[in-house]
Parts: C-alpha cells; sequence; structure tokens
C-alpha cells in the first residue's frame, strides 16, 4: 500500500472485519477499494418492523417471511435437475422454499438453527404455497434490537458472499470513513438544484432513517451519475463549437436551387432543420449534427440540400451508409436529383470490379465528381477526396467510432459532419447519449401520408392475411414478406426466407410474380431483384431484415411480418416503415403468437401506434435502454443507481446545470470546481462509442 494513497482508495481487504478472503468475493462485484463499498448501492430495502404472518400471504405477492425450517429435502427431479426445498414456519402458516440446481443452498441450509428471512414471490403449488428461488439470510442475533433502524438495505451479492457480510463491512466504513469524502458539488450548485450534500446521501442511502430522506439521497446520487457525463459532453460540445473548420460560403440563391431539386416542397420541419445545417456550415466551426427523423420523414431531402450547399460553396460532400443496399439505393435517389443539374455523383461499394472502381475513385479525387456514395468502402485505403467538406453518415448507430473517425480525416480540412438517424429516441436518451452532438428533429411527416394500417393476426389466420395481400396485388400494388427472425446466424436467416419464398411462390401465389432477397445473395443478384421490384416486376418480395433500412419504394403498400414476436419494437417500426412512403393506404400485418405479457404489449403498442418516438418510449419501458439502443453501448454512461426510465427528468435537470455551469466556467478552472473536474474528467467522452469527432 502507497503510503500517500488516498483512504479511499485504500483495498477493501483493510476494512475491519473484511480480510483477503472476503476481499475476493467483493472483487466479483467490482468492489476493490472503500470509495466502491461506499457505492454498492443497496438494490432493495426491507421493512423489518413487519413481517406479513405466512398464513396471511397470498400467491403473486412479493413477500419477506420470517421463520424456522421444518424440513429440508433434496432430490434430482427427472429432468435432472437438483431441487431444493425446505418447509418454513412461523406457526401461522407453512410456505415452500424452492431452488433449482444450487446444491450449495442445501450445504448452508443444513447448518441452519435459529430462524431464517425469505424474500421472493410468493406462487400457488399443488399443497399450499411456494416461494422459488428465494433470496434468504440467517436472522442474526439481537436483530430486534438492531442499530440499523427498521429499514434494512439489501445488497446485491456475489456467489459465497453473505448478506450480513456486506451490511457489516458498509457499516464500518460508514462508522470510519465517511468523513474523508469532499463534495465535489459546491454549495452554490446543491442550493440551486435543492439537493443534499454527499455525505448525508451516502449514510442516508445505506442507512435512511426515513422513507423520505432514502429518496433525497437517491435523487442527490442520481444526479451527480448524469451530471459528470453530461458535463464532458457539453465541454465537448462547445469545444468543437471553437475549433477550426470550414465556413462554407453558401450562396445567398441556394434555398431557390434546393426548392428546385424535389418534385414536392420541403415540409416544415424539413426547411427548420436545413436552416439548422445551413448555419452550422456557414460558421468556422466543424459541424457535429445528429439528426433525428423517423422512418418516411424525409432526411435525404435534408441530406441533398446539404449536400448542395456544400458543392455550391467548392467542397466535395460524402454520404456513407450501413449496406450496400442502402449505399445504392441513395445513390439512385441522388443520382436522379444531382444529375439534371449537372453534379455527378460517383458510388463507392465494395463490390465494384477494379475498372468500376478505379473509375470513381478518379473522379472522386479529381474532383470531377463532387458527391460521392457509398459503404464504408468509402473510407478505406486508397479512397482520396479532392476537397471533402462534408460528410454524412446515414443510420449511425451500424458503425463503430474509428469507421466514422476515418471518414472524418479524408478531409485535409476539418469537415463538417452530420449524422442521420432514423432510430427515434426520447429526447432525455438523446441528451444522455448525444449531448456532445448538436440535435435536428424532423419531427413531421410529408403531408398526404396515411397511417399505415396495422393488424395483428394469429398464425390460423394467415390463409385471410394472404388473400388480402391478394388483393392489394389485384389493384397493381406490391407486397413484402418479412421472413422470420430465427437466429442471429446469417446461413439460418437464408434458410428461414428460402422457406418462406418456396412457400409462397409455389403454393400461396403460384401465378404471382415473387422475388427473394436475403443478405448472403451476391450483389450483382440483390441489386437485380431489389431494381425489378423498384420497377414493378415483382408482385411480391421475400425478405430477411435486409429491407430494413432505407429501401424505398412508394409502391409497395403491404406488409406481412411473419412471427413478429420475435423482433423488437424498434425493429418493427424500421420495418414497418418500408410501407406508406406514398399517398395511398398501407397495410402492415403483423402475424404471431403472443406467449408473454411483454411479447403481447409489443404487438399492441405497434398496433395503436405509427408514431416512432412513442414505440421508442414504450419499448425503453418494456425492455430498457439496453435492447433499445441495440448495439450501441452505454458508452461512458455507467450507472450504479439512476435508471434511464425512471429517472429521465433528472437528465434535463442534469444538462440543464451543466450548461449553467458552463455558462460560469467554461474550463472549469475556478479552485470551487476542481472536485468537478476530476469528476468530469472520469468520463472521457472520446471513450465512448457514439463519438462522430
Ligand atoms: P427517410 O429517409 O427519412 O425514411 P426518405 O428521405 O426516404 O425518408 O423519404 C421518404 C419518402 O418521402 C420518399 O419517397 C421521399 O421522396 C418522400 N418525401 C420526402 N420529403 C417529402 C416532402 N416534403 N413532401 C412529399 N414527399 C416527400
Ligand atoms: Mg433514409
Amino acid at each position: 500500500m502507497t503510503p500517500d494513497r488516498h483512504p479511499l482508495d485504500r483495498d477493501v481487504q483493510f476494512v475491519k472485519g473484511v480480510g483477503p478472503r472476503l476481499a475476493e468475493l467483493f472483487a466479483k462485484l467490482g468492489v476493490q477499494t472503500v470509495r466502491d463499498l461506499f457505492y454498492h448501492f443497496p438494490r432493495r430495502y426491507e421493512d423489518r418492523s413487519q413481517f406479513p404472518p405466512i398464513g396471511s400471504v397470498r400467491p403473486g405477492q412479493w413477500v419477506t417471511v420470517r421463520g424456522r425450517l421444518l424440513e429440508l429435502d433434496s432430490r434430482p427431479s427427472r429432468g435432472g435437475m437438483a431441487i431444493t426445498k425446505a418447509t418454513l414456519t412461523d406457526g401461522t402458516g407453512i410456505v415452500s422454499l424452492v431452488w433449482f440446481n444450487q446444491p450449495w443452498v442445501r450445504r448452508a441450509l443444513t447448518k441452519v438453527e435459529g430462524e431464517i428471512l425469505a424474500y421472493g414471490q410468493v406462487k400457488e403449488a399443488n399443497w399450499g404455497i411456494e416461494i422459488h428461488a428465494p433470496e434468504w439470510e440467517l436472522v442474526e442475533e439481537g436483530e430486534d434490537s438492531d442499530q440499523f433502524g427498521r429499514i434494512i438495505p439489501v445488497y446485491p451479492l456475489a456467489e459465497g458472499l453473505q448478506q450480513r457480510w456486506v451490511r457489516r463491512a458498509i457499516e464500518t466504513v460508514l462508522a470510519n470513513d465517511l468523513d474523508h469524502f469532499v463534495d465535489p458539488l459546491t454549495p452554490a450548485i446543491l442550493k440551486r438544484q435543492m439537493l443534499r450534500p454527499l455525505r448525508w446521501s451516502l449514510r442516508q442511502i445505506h442507512r435512511p432513517e426515513s422513507e423520505e430522506f432514502r429518496l433525497q439521497a437517491r435523487e442527490r446520487l442520481v444526479f451527480e451519475e448524469f451530471l459528470y457525463p453530461q458535463i464532458a459532453m457539453q465541454m465537448k460540445r462547445l469545444e468543437s463549437h471553437r475549433e477550426t473548420g470550414i465556413a462554407f460560403g453558401i450562396p445567398e440563391a441556394l434555398w431557390d436551387e434546393i426548392a428546385g431539386l424535389f418534385p414536392f416542397e420541403l415540409t416544415r420541419a424539413q426547411r427548420r432543420v436545413v436552416g439548422e445545417v445551413l448555419a452550422d456550415m456557414r460558421r468556422p466551426h466543424p459541424m457535429n449534427r445528429l439528426i433525428q427523423g423517423d422512418v418516411g420523414s424525409g432526411k435525404t431531402a435534408v441530406a441533398a440540400a446539404a449536400i448542395l450547399a456544400a458543392v455550391r460553396s467548392g467542397y466535395q460532400a460524402a454520404l456513407m451508409a450501413p449496406t450496400e443496399i442502402l449505399a445504392e439505393q441513395h445513390y439512385i435517389n441522388l443520382h436522379r436529383v444531382f444529375e439534371p443539374i449537372g453534379l455527378q455523383v460517383a458510388l463507392v461499394v465494395g463490390k465494384q470490379n477494379s475498372r468500376q472502381r478505379k473509375a470513381a475513385l478518379g473522379a472522386v479525387g479529381s474532383g470531377q465528381a463532387p458527391i460521392a456514395i457509398g459503404t464504408h468502402a468509402l473510407i478505406q485505403e486508397g479512397v482520396e477526396f479532392h476537397r471533402l467538406g462534408l460528410a454524412i453518415v446515414d443510420e449511425q448507430h451500424r458503425f463503430g467510432v474509428m469507421q466514422r473517425l476515418a471518414l472524418r480525416q479524408k478531409g485535409d480540412l476539418n469537415p463538417d459532419v452530420l449524422v442521420m438517424t432514423a432510430t427515434p429516441i426520447p429526447r432525455t436518451l438523446t441528451l444522455a447519449f448525444y449531448g456532445h452532438l448538436d440535435v435536428s428533429v424532423i419531427d413531421e411527416l410529408p403531408p398526404g401520408r396515411q397511417a399505415i394500417k396495422t393488424y395483428w393476426k394469429l398464425p390460423y389466420e394467415r390463409a385471410k392475411v394472404y388473400e388480402g395481400v391478394r388483393k392489394v396485388i389485384a389493384e397493381g400494388k406490391q407486397a413484402y414478406f418479412v421472413c422470420p427472425m430465427i437466429s442471429e446466424s446469417e446461413k439460418m436467416q437464408t434458410q428461414a426466407a428460402e422457406d418462406l419464398y418456396y412457400r409462397l411462390s409455389t403454393e400461396v401465389y403460384p401465378d404471382l410474380r415473387v422475388g427473394l432477397l436475403h443478405g448472403q445473395m451476391k450483389p450483382d443478384a440483390k441489386e437485380d431483384v431489389m431494381l425489378k421490384f423498384r420497377a414493378g416486376e415483382l408482385d411480391v418480395l421475400v425478405s430477411t431484415v435486409v429491407i430494413e433500412v432505407g429501401v424505398d419504394v412508394p409502391n409497395a403498400i403491404a406488409m406481412v411480418i411473419e412471427d413478429a414476436n420475435r423482433f423488437g419494437l424498434a425493429q418493427l417500426h424500421q420495418l414497418r416503415g418500408r410501407v406508406g412512403r406514398g399517398s395511398d393506404q398501407s397495410y402492415c400485418v403483423l402475424v404471431a403468437e403472443a406467449k408473454t405479457e411483454e411479447a403481447r404489449a409489443r404487438l399492441e403498442t405497434m398496433v395503436a401506434t405509427t408514431d416512432g418516438f412513442k414505440i421508442a418510449e414504450q419499448d425503453l419501458r418494456l425492455r430498457g435502454p439496453g435492447q433499445l439502443m441495440g448495439t450501441m453501448q452505454h458508452g461512458n454512461l455507467d450507472l450504479k443507481i439512476a435508471d434511464l426510465v425512471k429517472d429521465a427528468r433528472m437528465i434535463e435537470v442534469a444538462r440543464d446545470c451543466s450548461e449553467w455551469l458552463l455558462q460560469i466556467d467554461l474550463h472549469l478552472q475556478l479552485p470551487e470546481h476542481q472536485g468537478i473536474l476530476s469528476q468530469v474528467q472520469e468520463h472521457p467522452v472520446d471513450k465512448t462509442l457514439l463519438t462522430v469527432s
């Protein structure tokens, strides 16, 4: 142990009563220092003043019961599982405690002499009631004259670690080490936010004197957990506002030219967002802007406007998409927009033969093509831009940060970066994850769109669904069938698509033109199918989720998603966004059983709304942020106490406070802000996966 180590950085093994063996168990929980012990928060609390009599508890309730063991029984089940069963009584009734495959529980229970506490959900059993896999612990001697008060913390444990050991260790550091904490938050901040001081909060979170105090303690700790990353992201954002970038000399007449690009008028939201983008581009600092827009909100038009602004100011623009299908789609669309005004668009994708590639790279390198569209092939070795000024990344969550970095560095200048995402996430999450970006939201759909009618049908109703699709096709429209997502494996996915294709093309629609699209097809074959479908030469397209993003065929107005319960909400929403892209009434049919409550809730949400933001909020509620963000990581948000859903409001509060603070002290140089600064430095923004610059 180094002598100058801060007392809070001491190894837990030196805490009285802990020692090296327990320290090893604590390490499994990520608790290594005294400070970590303080930040090992209870996962729940128990009011020990009232245990319900066992005779009064009912199935469905979550309860803590207290009693003596009557019987202990352990045997292998027929399925090969070891089942441990203990009967517990308090004189008013009997409950069975049941553990599966946890032989150590039996060993531990054998030694029990006095009373135990057991916590869990009560279930109905053949002969009375049971609790499956309950948490349990011994009733400590002297528990009734308890020094903790009546509200007892219950801590997360690791195997082999007992609740009372954790309680005792935390009790010890609360008594001896609490004074070593210095509150990073200044009195001014505490007052502004009406928050409790740190030491008070740490004590109350572990041994609350009342429910009210516990909530106040929690509020303070949650606030802090959001604050430091928020400050870090805000500093980053404000920093990029001062870096040297390109000040595009966008001509005044640009708006007129933008208006002439499209056969439609931009929506108010599109115009507002284009305005925000152009304002960023004019500034002599690099743009780092995220554009959020629900599927079909018209992000491509906004991108096109930004591209034109760059080109008319004498720079090149690049647009990078996550898949070849999407890159080609963008290429087709933008080529159609820009060719009539004499601007060459180059396509750079991996599948090109060397002649095509050479031509494309030549045009990009010489500047002859002011616009380049591509996949990650755009950022590979050997791609040189003549004068890259604007980089647009579509569907950003599919790219790792390194790829984006590489795109940015293709310019010698510091190009502007625009990130577009069709994954609407609630505003609070945007703040939590993209606080370092400026954000624009296209919160309006083009006029004349009709909400997609969505139905949920059970598998036995398939025949009717197929008939319905047939009617749509008879009217000259087209339909998608999305095959069930059976696994992450491409090969299995392909198999599923081929099966569905076979069934539809031979049994259900032998008289119609059915096509197949999946990720393992050769690029040429994929393109061929897409072109045919777009040209109306196919009636039905059977596909895997490769059509999830970006595909735009307005004449396709029906989609059937097989086994829709296998998809997450966000993904269903993306898939559904492939229809309803024109002015015709569109339909989406989810064919699924709902075996779980969650599956049912998801399907019902899809039927009830087409608003991506509402769907995202529901997804967040049902599955938590990890799922919603998909492959995105929590990045620098490693939450110990805060809950992104429950505490969403606090994210805004933290954001507001960080803005206020940085207005006073942009670089956190004031002496009273040194505590905050060192906390902020523990949350470096560029370590996250989400950083653009
Ligand atoms: P997103 O990428 O946001 O899902 P797209 O840019 O692909 O949406 O646009 C969806 C469809 O809406 C396209 O067919 C596009 O031509 C059309 N569109 C975009 N903006 C408008 C508008 N302002 N008015 C009418 N149609 C529009
Ligand atoms: Mg798009």
